[in-house]
């Protein structure tokens, strides 16, 4: 059974997800610390609940969920995964960062590429990916069809969707992503978010305005 611990970490108010189980295992969706408290909260819940993290992966690469990545990796020495196309993504954060106020940015290096129908496996659990383009060029998700959850990054909000307008984004390509990805999922699958409170599928093909 996975356990899902959600930290809301950076002024961008970005959610990172600590996925563990029955094992101890856990992995760590785009862990976006950034100053010591941040780190602290995390490091103390690994380690009040004696987990061992075993792979950071991220949904995409901009600022908000990579903060982290470089740091955490060096203290549990783990590898980080990112799908191919968000690579200069993750190129250009330290040519940004402090134009958003943040000061430089330790860029992680990319241990391995996902892809999509690939599996991540932890512990005894595993997530399957999907491709999800649109709010940026590399965007993917984790599913988990035993208890029917989704951790989704930037592409569907509660009653919102992830932004198009920055570089690499595009709208018709982010709606056809929910439609033809995300909207295939039961409406019962809850959609852990990058941003805000976890929704559903179901509610947001019922209530979503920009997918009516
Ligand atoms: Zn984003
Ligand atoms: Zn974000």
């Amino acid at each position: 059974m996975i356990q899902i611990k959600s930290f809301v970490f950076n002024p961008f108010s970005e959610n990172t997800y600590l996925l563990y189980d029955e094992t101890g295992e856990a992995v760590i969706i785009d862990p976006g610390c950034y100053d010591k408290a941040e780190y602290k909260q995390l490091y103390d819940f690994i380690e009040n609940n004696a987990l061992k993290p075993v792979r950071i992966i991220n949904t995409h690469a901009h600022i908000d969920h990579v903060l982290g990545v470089a740091a955490i990796k060096a203290k549990y020495n783990i590898p980080f995964s990112l799908h191919k196309i968000d690579e200069p993504l993750l190129k250009a954060v330290k040519t940004y960062a402090s134009n958003y106020g943040f000061a430089g940015f330790d860029e992680p290096e990319i241990d391995s590429y996902f892809d999509e129908g690939d599996t991540v496996t932890f512990g005894n659990s595993s997530l399957r990916l999907l491709f999800v383009p649109g709010h940026a060029p590399g965007h993917v998700a984790f599913v988990n069809d035993e208890q029917q959850f989704v951790i989704g990054g930037d592409v569907l909000f509660r009653q919102s969707i992830g932004r198009t307008d920055l570089p690499g984004g595009d709208f018709e390509t982010l709606i056809d992503s929910i439609k033809t990805k995300l909207f295939t999922l039961a409406d019962g699958y809850t959609v852990y978010a990058g941003h805000m409170q976890p929704t559903t599928i179901g509610y947001e093909k019922k209530n979503n305005p920009f997918l009516k």
